[in-house]
Formats: structure tokens, sequence, C-alpha cells
């Protein structure tokens, strides 16, 4: 079979994977979980590591994905991670991989993902102080992502990028102080805007920290100029803080939707494909898969499920509904 691309009615095309490894997690983001944490997937209907790597060698062989990146849930928690890192780069070398994770355990398995071919990771920390990890995240662990992420960079995990998210009233005061030590060590930080994906459907537009509040508060204490490279696909719109060379990114998803150029598609720890974050419908490929589905047979019902790919998430449309699955489940 010839390559296909995973093209939809508008005329995007996907070239990037979003992985999720599995729904589980050993925090509890406030804005993303409830403190009890959710009905995990039962352990039959999740992917095998064999199910994972033939699906996104699949991907790669025949529906033209560049990109992988793998994600939950934790995917740091997922047994097989390593050794699926490593069988996705035997698939093709040049293919950019990364991992989104909370990087707790970091630090012990950075420099073995870096040999298993990992090219970067994006690490979630929306604070550097205490007290405030511990309000958003219900556990204790700061220490923990800090020297994972100084792991990541000493693995060559480059470049290591932050996402964090604001909440009023919690951290969104402290974001100056987040860029400043971000920009210390290093890393590079991009802030997302808080998106109704959350498992308690406690989103609210009114409370949610905008990009221009984003943008202001950074303005108080650094003088940023949009960079002169072209957004393209990427969401993140990229600043230059006090004249460089460091950067700043700020994903508008909500105010400024960039569903226009979206190269994404995800799939979840069950096997589900979603040509968004925000679809009502998926397409069912580990069950087709556990039937007897060739290669191309299941690349074909991929390639359909791009076709009901909506133009925009519609956020703000009145009739917006929010997805039946969380972010965790979905893959973020
Ligand atoms: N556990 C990993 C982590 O936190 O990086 C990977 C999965 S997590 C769902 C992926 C990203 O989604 C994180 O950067 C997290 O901050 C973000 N996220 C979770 N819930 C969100 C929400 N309601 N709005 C915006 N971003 C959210
Ligand atoms: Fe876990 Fe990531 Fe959700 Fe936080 S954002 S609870 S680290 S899945």
């Amino acid at each position: 079979m010839e390559p296909i691309a995973l093209a939809d009615r508008f005329g995007r095309v996907a070239t990037d994977l979003r992985v999720s490894l599995t729904d589980r997690c050993n925090l509890r983001c406030s804005y993303c979980m409830p403190a009890e944490g959710l009905d995990w997937l039962p352990g039959q209907e999740i992917l095998t590591d064999d199910e994972v790597v033939r699906l996104v060698g699949i991907g790669i062989r025949l529906l033209g994905i560049r990109e992988v990146r793998f994600t939950g849930g934790e995917p740091l928690i997922r047994r097989g991670l390593v050794d699926i890192v490593q069988r996705t780069r035997a698939i093709d070398p040049a293919v950019e991989l990364s991992v989104t994770t909370n990087a707790l355990g970091l630090q012990r398995m950075a420099g073995t993902l870096a040999d298993a071919g990992l090219d970067r990771v994006n690490v979630s920390l929306d604070t550097i102080r205490r007290d405030t990890f511990h309000t958003i995240t219900r556990r204790d662990r700061l220490d923990d992502v800090l020297a994972g992420l100084a792991a990541a960079r000493d693995a060559g995990l480059t470049p290591v990028k932050i996402n964090a998210v604001l909440l009023r009233g919690v951290n969104d005061e402290q974001a100056p102080e987040l860029l400043e030590w971000a920009i210390g060590h290093g890393y590079a930080l991009r802030f997302i805007e808080q998106m109704p994906l959350d498992a308690q459907h406690d989103w609210s537009r009114a409370e949610m920290v905008t990009a221009e509040e984003i943008f202001d508060r950074l303005a108080t204490r650094f003088t940023l100029t949009p960079a002169s490279e072209p957004r393209g696909s990427a969401p993140a719109e990229l600043f230059t803080v006090d004249g460089g060379p460091a950067t700043v990114g700020v994903i508008a998803s909500v105010t400024r939707p960039f569903c226009g150029d979206c190269d994404r598609v995800r799939l979840t720890a069950d096997g589900q494909v979603r040509n968004c974050l925000f679809a009502r419908e998926e397409s069912d490929l580990r069950t087709a898969m556990r039937a007897g589905a060739d290669d191309e047979d299941l690349a074909r019902r991929w390639v359909v499920a791009m076709l009901g790919k909506r133009a925009g998430h519609g956020i703000d449309d009145p009739t917006f509904l929010q997805p039946d699955r969380p972010m965790s489940a979905i893959g973020g």
C-alpha cells in the first residue's frame, strides 16, 4: 500500500500523533482530575505494548506520521515505556519522538529514555513554590519534578520544554517568577490557557486566565517581542524575552484557537483514534485489530476517522459540549 495522508475535509493533514499510554496518574492536578482520581480503564481494554507499537508503526509507515508524542495520564508509569520508545525509534530513525510528563521518576529514567531514542520531553510544571505545587497537584513532589527536569537536560532530551497552566488566585501572579526561573535553568516555558477538559467539569470561561492576561502579567517584568519565526502549525505564539535569546510561548487554545492549522491526531490508551481533543466521536481500532484486521484495513479505518474532523473546537459556541472523556483519558 502506498502511504496515504491523514487528510480531513478542510485540507488539513495530520502528521503529529499523540499517543496516550495510560489514563492513570500519580498527581491530581486540580484542573485535570478530582482528588480521589477517576475510574481507570480496565486492564484488558488498554493496548498492549505490541499493539501500541503496531498502531504507531501503521501511522508512520502508511499514514505519513512524522512526529510521535507519548502522553497520558502519566506516561512514565507505563511499564513498557522504554521498550515502546525503542521499538518506535527502530521503525523510523527520522521521526521526532517526545514524551509529555509530570517528570515524577524522570530523574531515574531520563538517560535510559535518551538511549532508547527519545528526542525530548515536555514537562508540566505550574509553579516553583512548594506550597502552591501541593495546592495544585495535591502532592508534595516539587523536588522530584525539579530533579527530573535537570536529569532530562543532562541526558540531552533538549530543548526541555515546560508547560504551565495558570489558575486565577492560585499561581497566576507567579507567572513572571516562573519565567525567570525557567530562563535561568535553560528550559523553554510555554503557558497554556486552561481548557474545558477537566473530569469534574469545573472549568469556567470567566475564571480562566486568558493569554492576554498572561502576556500583561509577564510584561510587568519583561520586554516581550513577537518572535520572527512563523508559527506554522505550532500552537504556541512565541515571544523573545528582553531581546533574546530566551523565548516564552503562550498557547491561547481558547481565546485564539489554532484549529485551522492543526496537524494532530490522537490515539487513546484503549486504542481509539480521536481526530481532535474535543472530538465527540472516536474510531475503535482496538476492536478491529483484535478481530484480526490487517495493517491496511486499520490504516483505512484511520483515514476514514479523519474525515469527521470538525473545523474548530467551538468552545465559544453556545452549543459547545465538553467531550465525554477528560484530558487525562484522551491524552494531553
Ligand atoms: N501527566 C502528563 C503531564 O502532566 O504532563 C501528561 C498528560 S497531561 C493531561 C498533558 C498536559 O495537559 C499537561 O501539560 C497539563 O498541564 C495539561 N492539562 C491538563 N488538563 C488541562 C486543562 N484542563 N487545560 C489545559 N491544559 C491541561
Ligand atoms: Fe496527572 Fe498530567 Fe493530569 Fe496533572 S495534568 S493530573 S500530571 S495527567
